[in-house]
């Protein structure tokens, strides 16, 4: 079977894997898609996401979705064929942080495609996969892999839902229209939020947040910045934000906009290294902040989404490469003028 992968810095190969062997509580999955996360850009273009660099040939991909081909000795209740949702995470169960409810956490974590242990947990971005039984969510016959290989992406924004509180009536403003932004500010709608406002610097994908969002409000900050600082009168207009752009700017243009008692949710990937904030003005106007990190149970809520058609993630699909062209389509996906999120066809 053939896979995507990583040997450094821009040393992207499509080369031939062995199949690794199967245990009795484990699943062999065909892959059909895999969307390129910013994540694996990073590993493309760097050949490290943060401090995880790449230090031996590593699979990229952990956004997927695929089939079952066949099942280990303990695992009854799946059938060669069915088309599932692929969940990259494989937190130990047993630690306090996976007890507690919390799995994203979890202190011994294998996530697909991941540097951040040695050796590195290979990715999804190959023909074939073998999963823990816990990771594979059989869904109906009918639907759409390619839309189903964004539940993790939608599982992520739904994350950072849930660590803002409730949101039933609530102004929020989202920093960021790329996948995850732009999913985080559908997700908030879908929560109840009364009014979103999304921020980006280039304008294709203000539009989709527009257009297919639920966004009612987009501002362009390279361009226009001064309609955000209108946001700053009578001491800040959202009880939320999430920072999705992953820009220390953005970051800390939120202190201003954000009212008393607000929440900032941080999700986007910052850089390594010290991020400057207004401390002072957290404390006096106590506003809360978080962080959000990957997902545990959304997953599955992301997965209901989708196939239930709750949420339609199709706006943000800008194009489909098959595993042959995986160099052309890193290429390309960096261009946000254009695109979005691009996908490489396993199948
Ligand atoms: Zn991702
Ligand atoms: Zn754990």
């Amino acid at each position: 079977m053939l896979a995507a992968v990583c040997h450094g810095k821009k040393d992207l190969r499509i080369e031939e894997r062995a199949d690794v062997t199967l245990a009795s509580d484990e699943v062999r999955v065909g892959v059909a898609y895999g969307g390129i996360c910013g994540s694996d850009m990073h590993y493309y273009h760097r050949g490290a996401v943060g401090d995880f660099a790449v230090r031996e040939p590593m699979t990229l991909g952990h956004e997927i979705s695929g089939y079952v081909i066949e099942t280990g000795s303990a695992v009854t209740d799946l059938l060669p064929g069915t088309r599932a949702a692929l969940n990259p995470s494989r937190p130990c169960r047993t630690c306090d942080f996976c007890v507690a409810g919390r799995s994203n956490l979890c202190e011994n974590m294998f996530f697909l495609g991941s540097a951040g242990r040695y050796p590195h947990v290979q990715g999804g971005f190959a023909q074939h996969l073998v999963l823990r039984r816990d990771q594979v969510i059989p869904v109906p016959q009918d639907t759409d892999l390619l839309e189903l290989s964004c539940a993790e992406p939608l599982s992520v924004a739904l994350h950072a839902v849930n660590r803002a509180g409730r949101l039933v009536g609530k102004r929020v403003l989202v920093t960021g229209c790329g996948p995850i932004g732009l999913l985080t500010a559908r997700a908030a709608v879908h929560a109840g939020a009364t009014e979103v406002v999304s921020t980006d610097i280039e304008d294709a994908p203000l539009k989709v947040a527009r257009d297919h969002m639920g966004v009612r409000r987009t501002i362009n900050v390279a361009t226009h910045a001064q309609e955000l600082q209108t946001f700053e009168q009578s001491g800040g207009a959202f009880d939320v934000a999430f920072e999705a752009s992953g820009s220390p700017a953005a970051l800390s243009s939120l202190f201003k906009v954000v009212r008393r008692g607000g929440r900032i949710v941080q999700l986007g990937m910052l850089p390594p290294g010290t991020t400057p904030l207004p401390v002072n003005v957290l404390q006096t106007r106590e506003i809360d902040m978080v962080g959000a990190f990957r997902a545990h149970d959304e997953f599955r809520l992301a997965v209901e989404l989708i196939v239930s058609g709750a949420i339609d993630v199709s706006p943000i699909l800008s194009g489909t490469y098959k595993l042959a062209d995986a160099i052309a389509a890193f290429e390309q996906a960096g261009d946000r003028s254009k695109v979005v999120k691009l996908h490489l066809d396993l199948t």
